[in-house]
């Protein structure tokens, strides 16, 4: 008989998303009359940008003429993509990487999840709690986590990284040795960011015990703050331990159209081996390039038009965080994130839990946001809200949660 791969046996069902969606409908049926407005998935709502929208349109025009035709193209991504991604995500930032060390994806999920491939099974792995789910349950099914504890809502092979006002949102260095760190700035979910001091003391410990570091940045372009760095790669010493992955999807709206990519420097050796080159021999072997017409599309935000239609709609999406940050605020509820995020962290009031405020904002105010805890246990006691709605309904959202005597 075929043996399948056990460990996913050993997931817990994907909880957060469906038991918010059994609430939400469950309400809905009782109060037809309420207008739901939805802050919960960190999905964006503009369109994309015109100038990616001509260059997608000319690039479907190249592939209808036999002249300008373009079939498969190189695996790592097209050189007119991968030099603007060097020139303007890193050079222009102090950050020397070079276009062979760019890997152009369908997105930062996939590559999030298919960095493993190239990990041995016995690391030990670290991630903050709360966390983005995909790091976790990618070790999980790779055999890297152990077994899941219902009690603890922990792996038992992960070391969990506390990350809570407490400890302002910095997780702390482990005492036992982390073979694989993932750190995720600006953080989904809480929406706040590690600066440079925290991340060199990262790359330091990293380099001193031969961990990686797996930096996740695809909320990069909504850092506005001085001393908060974009990459891992603006950090000295973080060519020899990390990985960056970057995505198009926050950062300019291609979250439908897909498209993102991994850094692995070439100095990222370990056990002899090159990661950059195992990478590349992973990408060439699994995957056949992203489509020529959204690496057309995602050339175009580096242009200078283009980078000023994506700021526009990113400072869209951050006057919506201000609004709600705002409007937290002067209920009196502690709010974290929202400045450099396009998510919003907010302390519950009083000792309540992550679900009971879910619900009293849902069933109070028909606003619907993700319970903290559904991110992991030490997400209890807060709620995360998005930004990426329409400006009115935000408006009209935090309106109706300041009617509320919370
Ligand atoms: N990394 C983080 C932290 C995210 O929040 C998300 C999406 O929500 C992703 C990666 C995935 O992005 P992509 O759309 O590029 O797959």
């Amino acid at each position: 008989m075929a043996e399948v791969n056990a460990n996913y046996a050993k997931l817990p069902g994907s909880y957060l998303f469906s038991e918010i969606a059994r609430r939400t409908a469950a309400f809905s049926e009782a109060n037809p009359d309420v207008k739901l407005i939805k802050m919960g998935i960190g999905d964006v709502t503009r369109p994309l940008a015109p100038v990616v929208i001509e260059a997608m349109h000319a690039a479907v025009d190249d592939l209808a003429r036999v002249e300008t035709f373009a079939g498969y193209g190189p695996e790592q991504g097209y050189d007119f993509l991968r030099n603007a991604i060097a020139e303007h995500d890193f050079a222009a930032r102090g950050a020397d990487i070079s276009p062979d060390e760019i890997f152009v994806s369908d997105g930062a999920k996939s590559d999030c999840g298919n960095i493993g491939d190239i990990l041995g099974p016995n690391n030990k792995v670290a991630v903050c709690d709360p966390v983005y789910p995909v790091y976790v349950d990618t070790n999980a099914m790779a055999g890297r986590a152990g077994d899941y504890d219902e009690a603890t809502q922990r792996w038992t092979n992960i070391h969990y990284m506390p990350t809570t006002a407490e400890n302002g949102f910095s997780p702390a260095i482990p005492d036992e040795t982390a073979d694989v760190i993932y750190l995720c700035s600006p953080n989904n979910p809480t929406g706040t960011v590690l600066n440079a001091d925290q991340l060199q003391a990262w790359v330091d410990y990293a380099n001193a015990h031969g961990s990686i570091i797996m930096f996740d940045a695809a909320y990069e372009r909504f850092i506005v703050e001085d001393g908060v760095p974009h990459s891992i790669f603006e950090i000295p010493g973080a060519k020899t331990c990390a990985i960056e992955f970057r995505s198009f999807s926050k950062t300019a709206g291609f979250t439908g159209a897909r498209c993102g990519y991994t850094v692995v420097p070439r100095e990222l050796e370990r056990q002899d081996m090159s990661l950059n080159a195992m990478w590349n021999r992973r990408q060439t072997t699994k995957f056949n390039g992203a489509s020529y017409v959204i690496q057309r599309g995602a050339e175009a935000v580096f242009t200078p038009e283009g980078s000023k239609q994506i700021d526009e709609t990113i400072e869209y999406y951050r006057a919506n965080a201000r609004t709600i940050k705002d409007g937290l605020e002067n209920l009196g509820l502690a709010v974290y994130g929202a400045v450099n995020s396009p998510y919003v962290w907010c302390k519950t009031p009083g000792d309540m839990g992550s679900w009971d405020f879910f619900t009293l904002l849902l069933e109070q105010a028909g606003v619907i946001t993700t319970p903290g805890a559904g991110f992991g246990p030490s997400g209890e006691g807060y709620i995360r809200l998005t930004a990426f709605g329409d400006a009115g309904a935000t408006r009209e959202a935090i309106e109706r949660i300041g009617k509320l005597s919370l």
